[in-house]
């Protein structure tokens, strides 16, 4: 098998690329299925995203502007998590940590009960094909809104999560505002991730490492700028979710080429390759991995590395 992810690499055979098992830890429910099939439900083309978008704020005009109208209720959003997860399977993906923001319940009458079924019936019309594990998003801007953090503290009573995420603006809140949610977390046998240094910011990423006991970081790219950060990564094996395209398109990254994930891998940082937002990067897993080859990142050999490793991290 794995032998044949190689030679699909070498030969560009994307087909044979897909066929072969992957993971997918780090992506967003919202966003996460191909912008093209939501064209085809409403029978129209959307505007495509810039190629370059100024970080975040960038970003977020253009899903405000293009995407959201046509998302921001409970069909439009349970439409896009089914075909997610059909892009996924497509995909070869067949373990998927895929966050679902605790706002999402506001598209419920009867609340986190209704949403938490929706769930659990996503995760069980695909078992066969993918394991779904359901992720806890909480976005920091939110961590003042003491409703809105009920609901999170009820949503890991739930069980229905197995991992928590923090994400959108790191100068919204400081990580120990969310420290009593992650502990809390932690109780429950959730794997604890959050979005840090993405923007830069090697000392963040470990300080806030440190402050929420987190097993992986979203992204984590600025981790790069500091040996000492990588060395302290990498003694500790804390698994940095990265999402190549989101960088360059969000101007984390100048561009493929140049990505610092190929410093993070050379300084034993364990590395996992992910999709972020499918809808506005509109790369696949697979097609994350043959852009890695064609810029001449990694070797096909150690694509595979990575992707056998993401595998084995699984329990
Ligand atoms: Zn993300």
């Amino acid at each position: 098998m794995s032998i044949d992810f190689i030679e699909a690499l070498s030969a560009n055979n994307l087909g044979a690329i897909k066929a072969v098992p992957k993971t997918d830890v780090h992506c967003h429910a919202f966003l996460s299925t191909r912008r093209e099939n939501m064209e085809r439900w409403l029978g129209h083309s959307l505007t495509k995203p810039p190629l370059k978008m100024k970080g975040l704020d960038g970003m977020h005009v253009y899903i405000d502007e293009v995407l959201a109208p046509h998302l921001e209720h409970r069909q439009g959003f349970e439409r896009v998590a089914v075909s997610a997860m059909d892009d996924a399977v497509q995909d070869g993906v067949v373990m998927l940590e895929m966050s679902f923001d605790i706002r999402l319940v506001k598209f419920y009458p009867d609340g986190l009960t209704e949403l938490r079924s929706f769930l659990d019936a996503l995760v069980e019309r695909y078992r066969e094909q993918i394991n779904l594990r359901p992720e806890l998003g909480f976005a920091r801007e939110c961590a003042d809104d003491s409703k809105l953090m009920r609901l999170a503290h009820e949503a890991i009573e739930s069980g229905v999560y197995r991992s928590i995420d923090l994400y959108s603006h790191q100068e919204a809140c400081p990580p120990e505002a969310v420290q009593p949610l992650y502990k809390k977390a932690r109780a429950a046998g959730m794997k604890l991730k959050a979005h840090i240094g993405e923007f830069g910011g090697a000392e963040e990423v470990q300080r806030t490492v440190e402050v929420l006991d987190l097993d992986e970081v979203q992204h984590g790219i600025g981790a790069a700028e500091s040996a000492d950060v990588m060395r302290w990564l990498s003694e500790n094996q804390i698994q940095l979710n990265i999402c190549p395209t989101s960088n360059v398109m969000l101007d984390a990254v100048s561009d493929l080429a140049a990505h610092p994930i190929r410093i993070l891998y050379d300084n034993g940082v364990p590395v996992t390759i992910n999709t972020d937002d499918l809808m506005i990067f509109g790369q696949s897993v697979s097609e994350e991995y043959r852009n890695l080859y064609q810029a001449g990142v990694f070797s096909a050999q150690e694509l595979d590395d990575i992707r056998r490793a993401s595998l084995e991290a699984l329990d």
